[in-house]
């Protein structure tokens, strides 16, 4: 199984991709958004300065989000998604040197664009799963809940997620554009970068990547 790294603008489906490739061959799907959410979730104080900084739309000390991943990646041994990390220079260069003390490695980085008006209208109709995470959204029909509101694979509530707000967004766009884009010419560089053509449907996107990881 490989290691891979998903690489997209906030609401471009990284995370939709993620559940299929789960599903479909046990990969390990490791999100810094929902371990950031986790760790708001409890309430604590950690969790209390996380959210201020994840409702301006700004990046999280990278300090945090490493620990975070670190005890992730220690954990599994299968085939990882790294889905919101590396969100910058800092912090793949981090990523280089936790997966060297754990003998592990990249093997893909996919690259799904997404222009920021299809991008924002997407983010502005999420809804998640309160329980599992699972994406939906309110009014596209392919990716709409089976229930209006409950998640198809759990049975809990879906929710809006609070950074999925017109302002938010726009600042999530351009810490994108600004630290985590140029990423691109790193992993380009070290021969790793795939572009997947991402102006299809879900499943059309999920078809592209299975063709790069297989
Ligand atoms: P996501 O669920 O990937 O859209 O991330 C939601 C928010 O969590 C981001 O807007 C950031 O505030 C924060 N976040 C997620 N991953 C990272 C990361 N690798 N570094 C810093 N902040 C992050």
């Amino acid at each position: 199984m490989k290691n891979i790294i998903f690489i997209a603008p906030p609401a471009a489906g990284k995370g939709t991709q993620s559940d299929k490739l789960v599903q479909k061959y046990g990969y390990n799907h490791i999100s810094t958004g929902d371990l950031l959410r986790e760790e708001v979730a409890t309430g604590s104080e950690l969790g209390n300065r996380i959210n201020e900084i994840m409702v301006s739309g700004g990046l999280v000390d990278d300090s945090i989000v490493t620990e975070l991943l670190k005890k992730e990646l220690s954990k599994n041994d299968n085939g990882f998604i790294l889905d919101g990390y590396p969100r910058n220079i800092s912090q793949a260069n981090n990523l280089d040197n936790l997966l060297k003390e754990l003998h592990k490695k990249i093997d893909v980085v996919l690259y799904l664009d997404m222009d920021i008006k299809t991008a924002m209208e997407r983010a502005l109709g999420r809804l998640v799963c309160s329980k599992c995470g699972k994406s939906y959204h309110k009014t596209n029909e392919l990716l709409k809940s089976k229930i209006d509101g409950i998640c198809d694979d759990c049975d809990s509530p879906l929710i809006s997620r609070s950074d999925d707000n017109e302002v938010t967004f726009t600042s999530r766009f351009e810490s994108y554009v600004n630290n985590t884009k140029p990423l691109l010419d790193y992993y380009d560089s070290i021969g790793i970068l795939n572009v997947v053509d991402n102006s299809g449907t879900p499943d059309s996107t999920f078809e592209l990547i299975e063709r790069v990881i297989d």
